[in-house]
């Protein structure tokens, strides 16, 4: 017989669960503390990691983009113009740019070339003269990924979110007619439940096996086409100047893109291709690469990466590795993410036609631009569980086109 779960203390407040203290649920989370009369709703956000952005989140590049470029890029753009004015907002805060490392217009692309443009590029990065170097008009910005982690952590404690880390959601109990009840999670061995109304699934890479675990028998099958991206960090062997927080881009680098981000804290990020196809490691365990992709990550770093620091003048023999990883885009088969609440008549494949609204929300499948588009998908998520318009067209990232024919 499984073990009866505890029953948490429920004080008698509309209660809003977010799975997932990634980008995605963490930005939910401030929006609607934001959005709610302090006191009067209690949110709570699981996450199975010991901390927030320990996965996908906090191991992205850590640009912000303004531009979606791209026939199907294009359908981002209100999307992403309301994220990026969300951004501003909050970075016009001291606390924000400091703990995220935020700095504006600090993106350049590199060709093959003459040498022109390099002269504005950080000092860290190794210039040749075969390369010509393209500051991005913007506007765009770079940020430490970890650190908005942090930040939004401080800011959803400040306004009374409940976070509960080492704590993973393993069921969902429905009413009678396909309504959120409680959820149940696994917090160090014990099982609890927890009563609410409204629930976000925000599990980033792990959404659709988590959903198909939740509501097995749902008409909606969550499509995902995963891929992943390995990095290294290196402690960053020039001295801090003005200039070494940017974001560097090599094109045509093996047919694909090598990218470098110098951050504030006196590091250097970098990743190689993306790998299509990647396997989803079990939740709550954090990827590595493999040793023949750290060696050729290693291998790029020390040639792109300044000689100019080093006492012998020479490319440095070894660099001073901070850390490594790999990371999951939570990607749909589309360019688009979904957005959306679920109709009761999805959860379960019922000859009876509900017509009122569950309370479960999706939130997932922001591919590449998940950090980007954080705090709009937090914004129009917020809207979604407070029953208001929504500030951008959501159709587009309704879950329907999931729904299995
Ligand atoms: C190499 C690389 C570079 C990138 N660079 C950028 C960039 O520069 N700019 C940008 O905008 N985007 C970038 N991205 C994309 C971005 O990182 C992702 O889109 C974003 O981090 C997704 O956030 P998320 O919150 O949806 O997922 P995650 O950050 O993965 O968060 C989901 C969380 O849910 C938790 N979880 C799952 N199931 C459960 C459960 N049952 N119970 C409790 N917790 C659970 C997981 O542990 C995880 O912490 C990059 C991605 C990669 C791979």
């Amino acid at each position: 017989m499984s073990a009866r779960p505890n029953v948490a203390p429920h004080n008698g407040k509309e209660t809003v669960v977010i799975i997932g203290a990634g980008s995605t649920g963490l930005c939910t989370a401030l929006n609607l503390a934001l959005d709610t009369n302090p006191g009067s709703r209690k949110i709570a956000v699981f996450e199975t990691l010991p901390n927030q952005f320990e996965a996908t989140s906090g191991s992205c590049t850590g640009c912000l983009h303004h531009d979606f470029r791209g026939l199907d890029h294009e359908k981002l753009v209100e999307l992403g113009k309301l994220s990026w004015n969300l951004w501003q907002k909050v970075a016009e805060g001291e606390k924000f740019r400091i703990d995220a490392g935020y700095k504006p217009n600090c993106f350049f692309d590199m060709e093959h070339g003459h040498g022109i443009g390099l002269g504005e590029l950080p000092d860290w990065f190794r210039f040749k003269s075969s390369w010509n170097a393209d500051r991005d008009q913007g506007p765009n910005a770079l940020v430490n990924p970890k650190g908005i982690g942090d930040w939004l952590y401080s800011e959803c404690y400040r306004l009374g979110v409940d976070m509960w880390f080492g704590a993973t959601v393993t069921a969902v109990e429905l009413s009678p007619s396909n309504e959120v009840k409680s959820v149940t999670y696994e917090k160090d061995g014990a099982l609890m439940r927890l009563e609410c109304q409204s629930l976000v699934v925000a599990a980033g890479p792990w959404t659709p096996t988590l959903y198909s675990k939740l509501f097995p028998a749902s008409s909606i099958k969550l499509k995902s086409a995963l891929n992943a991206g390995d990095w290294i960090i290196f402690r960053n062997p020039c001295p801090k100047t003005e200039k070494m927080v940017a974001f560097v881009a090599l094109n045509n680098v093996l047919g694909k893109k090598l990218e470098f981000a110098g951050r504030h804290d006196n590091t250097i990020w970098m990743t190689g291709p993306v790998e299509d196809d990647a396997i989803l490691p079990p939740l709550g365990e954090v990827a590595i690469p493999t040793k023949a992709k750290e060696n050729m990550l290693v291998n790029y770093a020390r040639e792109y990466l300044a000689q100019v620091c080093t006492s012998s003048g020479s490319p440095p023999s070894t660099l001073d590795v901070v850390s490594k990883g790999r990371a999951i885009r939570p990607a749909t088969n589309t360019i688009l993410p979904i957005i959306s609440k679920v109709d009761a008549k999805d959860l379960l494949n019922s000859d009876v036609l509900f017509e009122n609204s569950s309370g479960v929300f999706v939130s997932w499948g922001h591919g590449s631009y998940g950090l980007t588009l954080g705090m709009g998908t937090g914004k129009v998520m917020s809207e979604l569980i407070l029953g208001r318009k929504p500030s951008v067209d959501m159709s587009i990232f309704d879950i329907s086109r999931d729904r299995a024919a």
